[in-house]
């Protein structure tokens, strides 16, 4: 078929079974067999499930799941599963993880599993006081709250607090309405939205105003996941090595072209596990950033000082809204296998585990930049992929990769002539 004819106008496209969904992509595309059976090919997923996830489905996207060893989590040890098409991420929680067993791994707390869901009012005349009649309904508010999840109930959530704030914005004060809902071992995010899609007509009718937007704010932060854990002077190489580190961290603290890096590599870690337990990585990504900007600049999510006995410090606090209940993580099988390999049995635990990953990711990357340099580390791994690239199967892509780093030059064409080399007995 010609490209020129080509339309992306396919009624009925969603209608179809993915299998046929796939042969239209696949003539649109011009995609030979072998590829068009390789997306088909969905795993450990099943397509019938990966139909039933998104719309649209013609097969899936394969993340490597690789496991962090080493983790002590408030003096348990556990298994981290990690999905991330990234290399060094891994290694990397592997081996902060070493450096802090001894001296007894990660302690964690979590504020709380409370998720916000928002209500915005406008064209109320007295926002004000539209303000007060709103907090005077707290026990009309709560009761319709409630009355949407008998079942979140039964496990001990529901409504807990109510706050509304007057904003004034480009269009004028609005009402905006905060319902604030303990959402226990869920995510939340439906949850909380049907709450504020219940109560709206009631708002209109207390305000005299309009609603509009009903839905949860990503900004978690009475989720807030909290991880700390002391790395001994010894454990990481000396003084040195924790004045690089604090140096790296107050960069990112006042920088945020730094901060945004550090923090990309705190979510290196954290989102890692998100995907692997079948969370949102969007929302804990969304969360996370909000939060670091939270003080009106962007900053860091982390923070290193020396203690008293001048070993080094670390700490984060996140927002981790994570559950064991809903969206993918029910339904996926490698969602729910990574949950056992955690053995984690509430959100609240996965959220402690999570924020402890994402602090152990951290160090490794300062310790990394503080010292070396990241690019060592990469590099033995980057040169697998660029020695696998070149075509090299079975053991030779160790050695070529080994070839590469000696030789200080990842690059494929490099890869190629080493590979020739090799086949070539040299
Ligand atoms: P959900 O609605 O599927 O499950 C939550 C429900 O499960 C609760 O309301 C409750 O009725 C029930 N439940 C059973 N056992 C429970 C227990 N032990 N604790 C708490 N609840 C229990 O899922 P959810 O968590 O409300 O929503 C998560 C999904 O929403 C995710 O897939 C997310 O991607 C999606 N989402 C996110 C956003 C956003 O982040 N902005 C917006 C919309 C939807």
């Amino acid at each position: 078929m010609s490209h020129s004819r080509r339309s992306s106008r396919i009624p009925g496209f969603h209608r179809k079974p993915p299998r046929e969904r796939l042969q239209i992509v696949a003539d649109f595309a011009g995609l030979d067999a072998e590829t068009a059976a390789r997306l088909a090919d969905t795993g450990g997923l099943g397509l019938d499930l990966a139909d039933h996830l998104i719309e649209n489905v013609v097969g899936s996207m394969n993340v490597p799941l690789g496991i962090a060893t080493n983790m002590k989590v408030d003096g348990e040890d556990v298994l981290i599963p990690m999905a991330t098409e990234e290399s060094s991420v891994v290694a990397a929680v592997c081996n902060a993880a070493r450096q802090c067993y001894d001296a007894g791994g990660f302690t964690t707390s979590l504020s709380g599993t409370l998720m916000i869901a928002q209500i915005q009012t406008v064209g109320v005349a007295d926002p004000y006081a539209a303000r007060l009649r709103i907090l005077e309904r707290r026990d009309d508010v709560k009761a319709v709250c409630d009355g949407c999840d008998p079942v979140l109930l039964k496990f001990g959530g529901g409504f807990r607090d109510l706050e509304v704030r007057v904003l004034d914005t480009l269009s004028g004060p609005m009402v905006i309405t905060h319902l604030i809902v303990d959402t226990r071992d869920a995510m939340g995010a439906n949850a909380v939205n049907t709450m504020a899609e219940t109560l709206a007509p009631h708002i209109a009718q207390w305000t005299g105003g309009r609603v509009y937007l009903r839905i949860l704010s990503n900004l978690a932060d009475r989720r807030l996941a909290r991880a700390r854990a002391v790395w001994p002077l010894e454990a990481i190489g000396g003084e040195e090595v924790r004045d690089g580190i604090i140096g790296a961290y107050h960069l990112a603290a006042a920088d945020p072209y730094r901060a945004a890096t550090h923090n990309k590599g705190i979510m290196n870690g954290i989102s890692a596990v998100v995907l692997a337990t079948g969370n949102d990585t969007r929302a804990v990504e969304a969360g996370a950033h909000a939060y670091a900007a939270r003080a009106g600049h962007y900053g860091s999510l982390t923070r290193f000082e020396r203690t008293a006995d001048g070993h080094l410090s670390g700490t984060i606090e996140i927002p981790m809204a994570v559950g064991l209940i809903g969206g993918a993580t029910k339904l996926h099988p490698t969602a729910q296998a990574s949950l056992k390999i955690l053995g984690v049995t509430s959100a609240e635990r996965l959220a402690r585990i999570i924020a402890a990953v994402g602090l152990a990711q951290n160090f490794s990357a300062l310790k990394a930049l503080a010292t070396t340099g990241i690019q060592k580390g990469h590099m033995a791994l980057h040169a697998q992929n660029i020695a696998l690239v070149a075509g090299a199967v079975g053991d030779e892509v160790d050695r070529v990769a080994r070839i590469l780093v000696e030789r200080g030059t990842v690059r494929q064409d490099v890869a190629q002539a080493v590979l020739e080399e090799l086949r070539r007995g040299g």
